[in-house]
């Protein structure tokens, strides 16, 4: 087998404590999970039909230089639970659901919100604001599960803009999962951002980034 162009190179995590990477597939990302950070952005805190989007797998950053991307004036960061799917599933149960994970890590679910505001303004999708080069940084994976506590943070130079307990998610991971799993068939590399809390904000060229989520490595970045 030959190919027209030079295949394109597997995206991958490292995993902490070993020499194997993740492998990843897709990146499946939920919306307004946190009732605080849905009050923030102006809707209502509800836990009606979940809002699922998709970022590209080659989309993400595991090293600690983030791109600024063109066409806004208004990144925002989203400090999020990442979880890693290891095996596959489709119409998995709420009960199933959380043997399908791997491993989990700290993510920023980076957003042009100028764009996606007014996507949701006319109605469109959301694919501007929330699919783009350096979108999803991600730091090195843990396995195993995060714990139902687990504290997830985000500092931007020093000052703590995000802080809450992943027991605060409107859907839980197993939920999440479960629901995913009505849509799409669920395979081994997939990931999934599980929501952000309360206190987004913009970011700038320059800004030191520290986040983090109890268990897991802290990922370092900065905005160049
Ligand atoms: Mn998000």
């Amino acid at each position: 087998m030959s190919y027209l162009l030079p295949t394109p190179a597997i995206t991958a995590l490292p995993i902490t404590g070993r020499d194997e990477r993740f492998p990843v597939r897709r990146i499946y990302c939920i919306g307004r999970n946190y009732a605080d950070h849905a009050k923030e952005m102006g809707a209502v805190p509800e836990k009606g039909t979940p809002i699922f989007f998709l970022k590209p797998a080659d989309a993400i950053v595991t090293g600690n230089v983030v791109r600024y991307p063109p066409a806004t004036s208004n990144l925002h960061h989203e400090v999020e639970l990442v979880l890693a799917l290891g095996s596959s599933g489709a119409a998995v149960s709420v009960d199933e659901a959380p043997g399908l994970i791997a491993g989990y890590a700290v993510g920023l679910d980076l957003t042009r919100r100028d764009l996606q505001t007014a996507a949701k303004a006319k109605g469109n999708p959301w694919d501007t604001g929330k699919s783009f080069d350096d979108c999803a940084p991600i730091g090195a994976l843990t396995l195993g599960r995060p714990a139902p506590d687990a504290r997830l943070a985000l500092s931007v130079n020093g000052v703590v803009k995000q802080s809450e307990s992943i027991a605060a998610m409107l859907w839980s991971s197993a939920e999440i999962i479960s629901l995913l799993s009505d849509l799409y068939t669920l395979m081994p590399g997939d990931l999934i951002f599980t929501g952000t809390p309360a206190g987004v904000g913009p970011l700038a060229r320059g800004d030191r980034l520290v986040a983090t989520v109890d268990g897991a490595a802290e990922y370092r970045a900065q905005i160049v």
